[in-house]
């Protein structure tokens, strides 16, 4: 009796310490989750979000691989993450999908988490790594409003580590903070995106231009790289809107916007600095490769078909300044280096005016006298305050 009695009592002790264990674990887990949820909930943009989905949860549960999966229609995201506002942080792991449809596939219409075997046919597309790598995976689709926007993948080399049939609360509440913060994040981006947008023609403003243009020079400073600019600007612009109408002068804009970009290489930058003049920049480009560039542009707008809303012919031309960053830099400031930079691209535009229009004007590298940084603060003042000179 005293025998059966101590081993029921020992038994019961046993059962005792593992519910105990399981609830240490559990509370772990519950702090692990918690500290990720609360990061994830205080990231300040999209690409802080992205980092910590893709870095940081590695850490947190000791994973070999997390990959995300974004449904980008609109490529909002795709956007947003080329015009590096928030970093340069690369997204190694991060796919962008044109629609859910693939995402459909993988969760069946089922939109709930899986958790199982790794299985080659159906998983290895997600984490473009060595299948005999991922032993086990959890797979969380990332809803809002029954909608699926993402899917978020854990890859364990321990096969025990994702079961089917384990309990998913955490797991299905985390996803539903990440799908929460990665709308919220978009949001905040497009906002932050439509500031620096010039609405009428749909690429960067001024603004935009002007935190770039320190972010590229920089760069070209960091790495030795060549940095051309040019100040485009339509030519007798007023005489095509006193003709065809002002509706007619926006549409040439749009479209001359169009023709630019079209000529640009992914990491250019085209903005429109304002009224009927755009800027450009080109990393990386010497000025043989800048001047057949601004050369390209000048003939491509020359040669493009214009039409008014009646379908009369409209004869539009450019005048391009182009101006280089100097390969040796005086210690100024980037802001200074890129106001200057702008300076010289402006007086070269002026002297294609004069020079009679519809053609490109070099400033060369040389850096300007300390004496002319007078002119390049007349040039500087707001575009609101400026007027520059009518030219010939
Ligand atoms: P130049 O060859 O010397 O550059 O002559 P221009 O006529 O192009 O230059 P000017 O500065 O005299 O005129 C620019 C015109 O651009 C005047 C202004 O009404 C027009 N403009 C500025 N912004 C817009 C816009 O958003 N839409 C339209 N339709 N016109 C605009
Ligand atoms: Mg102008
Ligand atoms: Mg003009």
């Amino acid at each position: 009796m005293n025998s059966h009695l101590q081993a029921e009592n020992f038994s019961l002790h046993r059962q005792l310490e593992s519910l105990l264990n399981e609830a240490r674990i559990n509370e772990d887990k519950m702090r692990r989750f918690d500290q990720l949820e609360r990061q994830l909930i205080g990231a300040g943009s999209l690409l802080e979000l992205l980092h910590l989905l893709l870095s940081e949860c590695k850490l947190t549960f000791g994973l070999e691989f997390v990959t995300l999966a974004l449904v980008d229609r609109e490529n909002e995201a795709s956007r947003i993450l080329e015009s590096g506002l928030g970093s340069d942080t690369a997204c190694s792991g991060l796919t962008l999908l044109p629609t859910p449809a693939a995402l459909e596939t993988l969760y069946c219409s089922t939109h709930r988490p899986f958790l199982g075997v790794f299985s080659e046919a159906q998983h290895q597309t997600l984490f473009n790594a060595p299948a005999a790598a991922i032993a086990s995976v959890a797979l969380l689709p990332l809803t809002r409003q029954g909608e699926l926007i993402g899917s978020l993948h854990f890859g364990s080399a321990n096969p025990d580590r994702y079961v089917a049939g384990c309990a998913t609360d955490f797991l299905e509440r985390l996803a539903e903070i990440i799908a929460l913060c990665l709308e919220s994040a978009l949001i905040q981006e497009r906002l932050k995106l439509a500031g620096l947008t010039d609405a009428l023609t749909g690429v960067p403003n001024r603004r935009y231009f002007e935190h770039r243009c320190q972010a590229e020079i920089s760069q070209a400073r960091r790495y030795r790289h060549a940095l051309g600019c040019m100040f485009l600007d339509i030519d007798r612009f007023k005489r095509i809107n006193d003709t065809h109408g002002h509706q007619t002068g926006d549409e040439v804009l749009r479209s001359v916007a169009v023709v630019i970009q079209s000529q640009l290489r992914a990491g250019d930058t085209i903005a429109r600095y304002g009224g009927e003049e755009f800027v450009v920049l080109l990393p990386q480009s010497e000025l043989h490769y800048a001047r057949q560039i601004a050369e390209r542009i000048r003939r491509s707008i020359e040669e493009n078909q214009f039409q008014d809303h009646s379908g009369q012919a409209i004869k539009v031309t450019l005048s391009i300044g182009l101006s280089m960053l100097p390969a040796e830099l005086p210690s100024v400031e980037n802001q200074q280096q890129a106001e200057r930079l702008i300076a010289a691209a402006d007086q070269a535009l002026y002297q294609a005016k004069n020079g009679g229009r519809n053609r490109v004007v070099c400033a060369g590298s040389v850096p300007l006298a300390t004496a002319r940084l007078s002119a390049w603060r007349r040039i500087f003042r707001p575009l609101s305050a400026r007027k520059r000179s009518k030219r010939a």
